[in-house]
């Protein structure tokens, strides 16, 4: 194995961090975990959606088997209309094509399960332990400082996240906010007189003054988060905090144009109102495109949200974060002693790169659907946004999406170094 590979430390037990430290150990390299919070501090109350391309990383390291019984899995996003009616059915994971269901689940249900399988495999995370900065960066390795104290790594991976400390050494881009603002709340699917009793709750409802999507967090579909997205003035860091915790005002921004909505969306209004003190704030910010992932010398790299944090609608967040771990490890597994890692890192960071630009694209498409109808039916009248959507519905059409080929194009890549 390269020395690079010796000592690799990881920087955020999240998501990302967790599946990279799983990958890591399926391709035989050690390697340990700094992670900020406590193992006792719960995660964001909301869950997340695995697209099938986030399923097949996670059925390659044996956890999809874990999460399957605690998720709602489904194959279709419907549209709706005001009174509840199906418009249209955008097949979002045919798993006779794409081989998966999407699953949903409560995000520290998954959280809890990654980090059982890091026990299990005997991955050292060392929790209440922040990471500072960067000392140094050598041929040899980095050093850097936690808690205030030196540590040393041969490879440092910052998955820390969309306010990462890791980025900072690489770029001094900031992530920036988009405009736009979510609030979103959860309520018992039982508390809602549904139109039929087949009603799909995996579904976006459009109605005249706006719009509200749905999805079940848990297998049964008994407990559903309901969410709507606006543009929103941007605030500082004390400003959206004190916003989250203002539930009055979360939830009037919630039944914003209440009068002008239909049954339907005024009864999960009210109930969504009955428990105002549940509601959550969620302002979009985004990274915007950085020219590299890695430091000059290659000993610092990013991966996840702190690489790359895209719009929420792509619903790609924890997929794309997924594959970047799957990616790097299969990469840094198959590099000989030849290979120069920098080399490496560029050529996985172009590879990755193409596919986040494609994933952009296709959360604009979203955004289109979660507008109030004035406003879609303006864009509407362009023919570009008209295509787009039909080609996102149709049974192939997510084929570049959830069954990628970079694995094949990093195993020609390690055999013919260019
Ligand atoms: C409300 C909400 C709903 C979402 N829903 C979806 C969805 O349905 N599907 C989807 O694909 N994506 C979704 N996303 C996006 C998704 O959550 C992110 O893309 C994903 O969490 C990125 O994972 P990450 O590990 O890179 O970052 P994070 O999940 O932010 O994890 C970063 C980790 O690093 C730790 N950390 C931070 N700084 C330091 C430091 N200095 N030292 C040590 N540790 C540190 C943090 O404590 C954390 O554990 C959603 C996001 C939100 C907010």
């Amino acid at each position: 194995m390269s020395s690079i590979l010796n000592d690799v430390v990881i920087i955020g037990a999240g998501l990302s961090g967790a599946v990279l430290a799983l990958a890591l150990n399926e391709n035989s390299i050690p390697c340990r975990i700094y992670e900020a919070r406590y193992e006792r501090d719960r995660a964001l109350g909301s869950g997340v959606s695995i697209a099938p391309n986030g399923c097949r990383v996670l059925d390659r390291l044996g956890i999809l088997e874990r999460i399957a019984p605690k998720s709602y899995q489904t194959e279709y996003q419907v549209i709706k209309d005001a009174a509840g009616r199906s418009i249209r059915r955008v097949n979002i994971a045919n798993p006779d094509i794409y081989g998966y269901k999407t699953y949903r689940l409560y995000r520290h249900v998954l959280l809890d399960e990654l980090r059982k399988v890091l026990n299990e495999r005997k991955i050292h995370v060392e929790y209440g332990a922040k990471f500072e900065r960067i000392v140094e960066e050598t041929a040899y390795g980095v050093t850097f400082l936690v808690n205030g104290e030196i540590k040393r790594a041969s490879l440092l991976i910052g998955a820390d996240g969309i306010h990462s400390a890791v980025r900072r050494y690489i770029s001094p881009q900031p992530p920036e906010y988009t405009g736009i603002a979510c609030v979103y709340g959860h309520l018992p699917a039982g508390s809602i007189q549904w139109p039929t009793r087949e009603f799909e709750k995996a579904c976006t409802i459009q109605d005249d003054p706006g719009v509200l999507f749905m999805g079940p967090e848990v297998a049964d579909g008994s407990e559903l988060l309901v969410g709507r997205q606006f543009a929103y003035p941007t605030l500082d860091r004390t400003g959206w905090e004190a916003l989250e915790t203002d539930k009055s005002r979360l939830c009037s921004l919630f039944c914003k144009d209440y009068e002008g909505f239909q049954q339907l969306a005024k009864s999960i209004m009210d109930q969504i109102s009955a428990r105002k003190e549940g509601l959550l704030l969620w302002p979009y910010y985004r990274m915007p495109k950085l020219e590299h992932w890695s430091s000059i010398l290659g000993h610092i790299t990013i991966i996840g949200d702190a690489a790359h944090a895209i719009p929420p609608s792509s619903g790609q967040g924890v997929n794309q974060a997924f594959e970047d771990a799957h990616t790097l490890a299969l990469l840094l597994g198959s590099l000989s002693r030849k290979t120069e890692l920098k080399e490496a890192l560029d050529f996985w960071y172009h590879l990755r790169q193409t596919r986040i630009d494609a994933v952009v694209r296709k959360a604009q498409e979203t955004d289109i659907l979660r507008l109030p109808r004035t406003e879609r039916l303006l864009l509407k009248q362009r023919p570009e946004s008209e295509s787009s959507q039909e080609s996102q519905s149709t049974d192939h059409g997510m084929k570049w999406l959830y069954m990628p080929t970079t694995d094949d194009e990093i195993t020609a890549w390690i055999r013919v170094p260019s």
